[in-house]
């Protein structure tokens, strides 16, 4: 039991990578509704994505970030081998929200990086955190998994939720749109590269 969030729905649906179990869980802090993506049967050191929302990235496939092609890498992946993808609503824009995360391009049309578009708004460079992400792997019996990531603040974050993590590098949809976004979360904002020798 734990009070983060709550199973509410479990239900087949097919996608073109595959057919899913759509788990439904409501996140109890933000209110917000997440969904586990599962594929195949679960165990521990399973592959798990934990992602964020990104409607500009995902629905209307924006080239500013990398976001469509990781979710789509992410349920290939899963698909393919079995695992979850953790999608977390209210992430929007490393959670400040679409209006926000637009202001933020806006002030990068003017020459500012990502990180310090948001500290221009005053906002944080990132605002998400991942403890429901942590209570759903709780709820699917899951206590060690492969995280698809090269986000070292999320590794992190699962792990501290007691959770054995080891790194699976993602490494998709660059391009000359965001090689600047991709930059700056490399240089300024520690993550790690989608090599697997970075660690
Ligand atoms: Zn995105």
């Amino acid at each position: 039991m734990n009070a983060r969030v709550a199973f509410e729905v479990e239900t087949l649906v097919p996608t073109e990578h595959g057919r899913f179990r759509f788990r439904g869980y409501r996140d109890l802090v933000t209110g917000a509704e997440h969904v586990a993506i599962i594929a195949g049967l679960l165990g521990q050191g399973t592959l798990v994505r934990v992602h964020s929302e990104c409607l500009t990235g995902e629905a209307f496939l924006s080239l500013k970030c990398e976001c469509g092609p990781q979710l789509d890498a992410a349920l290939e992946m899963i698909s393919r081998r079995g695992g979850v993808v953790i999608y977390m609503r209210g992430h929007e824009g490393r959670g400040i929200g679409l209006i926000n995360k637009l202001k933020a391009y806006q002030l990068q049309e003017s020459g500012l990086d990502t990180l310090d578009a948001n500290l221009a708004l005053g906002l944080p460079a990132d605002d998400r955190e991942y403890a429901a992400a942590v209570a759903i792997l709780d709820d699917l019996g899951i206590r060690s998994v492969q995280l698809i990531t090269n986000n070292p603040e999320k590794l992190q974050q699962v792990a501290r939720g007691g959770i054995t993590v080891e790194r699976v590098p993602i490494v998709v949809g660059e391009s000359p749109f965001n090689s600047g976004y991709l930059s700056t979360k490399h240089e300024r904002m520690g993550h790690l590269s989608g090599a697997a020798t970075a660690g």
